[in-house]
């Protein structure tokens, strides 16, 4: 049974390792907050002092880190993870990131006669923790195939894009159109309240109706109507607005190499930067909600 190592162990990361775990495998880990270390030691993982050591003795590297700059930097560079990692190993990198970045690591990695995939995720930190995620995957088949049986004790749907990269360009894609959508959402609930209606009984007409969506089937961005959403909790958890941003960002740079229009992704990048700048970044992205029904 494959060895693995575990780096970032965030509001995904974290239960995404513990799956493995639970599966059986024998995982070591590693992340920057002492408090992440000791819940994943507690549920019987090999906590590592250092990146370096967590990829001691591992065939299969997996990496859960916030942007292309944390990537980068973890992997490249002199005493970077890709001259630690044995030869011949699988590097799955599951964070979201520019699809340049994953294609750069990607050929570093090859030329240190490693493998990667870019492996990044759908399904929120619920998926994370059911393991219900969905994987999409770029690099070679032949890689996907050995990822696979990991990828399945942490997700239920698993694709291959295309080549290295190609995972990335399909997420950016997929969380434009989230972004669209939610600030859409919110704006029609807004709307909605403004004129008088109740936000549960408009937010069930909408359901049944041609302007559903994932935010209004399981992801309600107005508190109190769906009870597991973070909108219920203060918008507690869940995926950040900044994380958001920056995917709205990287689908901006997408759209920019190849001379793309994407207005609709544009216009959402900028009401969650001025939402992140009113002092939101870390809430759950649902609270887009706020911009429009300020108290
Ligand atoms: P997070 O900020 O909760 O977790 C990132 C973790 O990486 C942190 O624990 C941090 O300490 C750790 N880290 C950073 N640099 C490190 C380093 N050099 N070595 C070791 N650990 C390091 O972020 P998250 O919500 O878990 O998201 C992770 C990725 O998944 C992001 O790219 C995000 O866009 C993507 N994603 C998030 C969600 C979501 O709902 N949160 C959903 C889909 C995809």
């Amino acid at each position: 049974m494959s060895q693995i190592a575990f780096i970032g162990l965030g509001h995904m990361g974290g239960p995404m390792a513990l799956n493995l775990i639970k599966a059986g495998y024998k995982v070591s880990v590693f992340d920057l907050v002492a408090e992440s270390l000791a819940r994943a030691r507690d549920a019987g993982a090999t906590v590592a002092a250092s990146a370096t050591q967590a990829v001691q003795g591992c065939d299969i590297v997996i990496s859960m880190l916030p942007a292309s700059q944390h990537v980068e930097g973890l992997y490249l560079g002199d005493d970077g993870l890709l001259q630690h990692i044995a030869s011949g190993a699988l590097v799955i990198d599951c964070s979201t990131i520019a699809p340049q970045s994953a294609i750069k690591v990607s050929q570093a990695a090859r030329e240190k006669g490693l493998r990667m995939v870019d492996a990044p995720v759908s399904g929120g930190t619920a998926g994370a923790e059911a393991g219900t995620l969905t994987f999409i995957v770029g690099g070679d088949a032949a890689d996907l195939d050995q990822a696979r049986p990991l990828l399945e004790c942490m997700g239920k749907n698993i694709f291959h894009a295309g080549d290295a990269g190609a995972g990335q360009v399909a997420k950016i894609c997929n969380n434009m159109l989230l972004g669209v959508l939610m600030a859409g959402t919110a704006e029609a609930l807004a709307l909605g309240a403004a004129n008088g209606l109740d936000p549960h009984v408009l937010s069930d007409i909408i359901s049944k109706s041609s302007g559903r969506n994932w935010a209004t089937e399981l992801y309600n961005p107005w508190p109190g109507v769906m009870d597991h959403a973070p909108a219920s909790k203060d918008y507690a958890g869940g995926f950040g607005v900044d994380l958001m941003l920056k995917d709205l960002g990287l689908a901006a740079e997408a759209a920019m190499a190849v001379k793309a229009a994407t207005p609709l992704g544009e216009m959402a990048r900028n009401l969650y930067a001025m939402h992140s700048g009113n002092g939101h970044g870390k809430l759950d992205f649902s609270s887009i909600l706020k911009l429009y029904n300020q108290p």
